[in-house]
C-alpha cells in the first residue's frame, strides 16, 4: 500500500465517512444475509414445499429490518441525548467558569504538543471566536462526521439488512426446491464472501482472513439451523 495514499485518505474526512458508513452497510447487509439464509435453511430442511420457505424468509426478511432499523433509531439516540447533555453542560460551565473552562482549552492543546504560551494564545482566540464550538470540537471530541443521526443511521442499516436478507428470499423463490437448503447456503456464502471481501478492503484489512471468518461462521450458523430443521422434518407443505 502506497504510504502518500493511505496517509492522504486518512486525513481525508470524506473518505472517513465514507468508510464508516460503507462498514455499517456492509455489516447490515452481512446480517441480513446471514439471519433469512439461516431462516430460510431450516425452513426448507423441514418442508417439502415451496411456500412455507418463502413465507418464513419474506417474515423473516421484514422482522430482521424493521428490528435492526428499530434497534439503531434507539442506540444512537440515546447517544444524541448523552451528545445534547454534554454540550449544555459545557455550556453552563462556560457562563459559571469561563477562567477554568480556558485553563482546561489550553491544556489539551499542550498535550497535543502546543508550547504552554502558545496554548493559551490559541485558546484565547478560539475562545473569543467560538468559545462552545471550540469546546466542543476538541473537549468533548464531537464534530460534524461523528455527530449522531438516528433517523439516517435507522434507515442505513434497516436498508442494508433488507438488501442483503432479498438475496435468499429470491433464491427460495425461484431457484428448485429439490436441494432448496443447498442452494441457500451456497448463494448466502457466496453473497458473504463477496461482501466480506469489500469490507476488508475498504478497511485495508486482510481479505484472506475475512473469508475464512465469515464462510466458517456462515457454515455454523446456517448448518445449526438446517440440523434444527431436520430434526423436526414435519410436512408442513
Ligand atoms: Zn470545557
Amino acid at each position: 500500500m502506497e504510504k502518500t495514499d493511505s496517509l492522504d485518505n486518512y486525513l481525508d474526512p470524506h473518505y472517513i465517512t465514507r468508510s464508516n458508513w460503507l462498514r455499517a452497510a456492509v455489516l447490515g447487509a452481512n446480517d441480513g444475509i446471514l439471519s433469512t439464509a439461516s431462516l430460510a435453511i431450516g425452513i426448507a430442511a423441514a418442508s417439502s414445499s415451496r411456500d412455507p420457505i418463502v413465507l418464513a424468509t419474506l417474515a423473516g426478511l421484514v422482522a430482521g429490518a424493521l428490528s435492526m432499523a428499530a434497534g439503531e433509531y434507539v442506540s444512537v439516540s440515546s447517544q444524541t441525548d448523552v451528545e445534547k447533555a454534554d454540550i449544555e453542560r459545557e455550556r453552563e460551565e462556560l457562563k459559571e467558569m469561563p477562567e477554568i473552562e480556558l485553563q482546561r482549552l489550553a491544556e489539551i492543546y499542550e498535550k497535543r504538543g502546543l508550547k504552554k504560551e502558545t496554548a493559551i494564545v490559541v485558546a484565547k482566540e478560539l475562545t473569543e471566536h467560538d468559545a462552545l464550538g471550540a469546546h466542543i470540537r476538541d473537549e468533548l471530541g464531537l464534530n460534524e462526521i461523528s455527530q449522531a443521526k438516528p433517523i439516517q443511521a435507522a434507515f442505513a442499516s434497516g436498508a442494508a439488512f433488507t438488501g442483503g436478507g432479498i438475496l435468499p428470499f429470491l433464491v427460495a423463490l425461484f431457484l428448485p426446491l429439490h436441494g432448496m437448503e443447498y442452494y441457500l447456503y451456497g448463494f448466502a456464502i457466496f453473497f458473504l464472501v463477496v461482501l466480506g471481501a469489500l469490507a476488508a478492503k475498504t478497511g485495508g484489512s486482510s481479505i484472506g482472513k475475512a473469508i475464512l471468518r465469515i464462510t466458517f461462521w456462515g457454515t455454523i450458523a446456517m448448518g445449526l439451523t438446517a440440523l434444527v430443521g431436520y430434526l423436526f422434518n414435519v410436512n408442513v407443505g
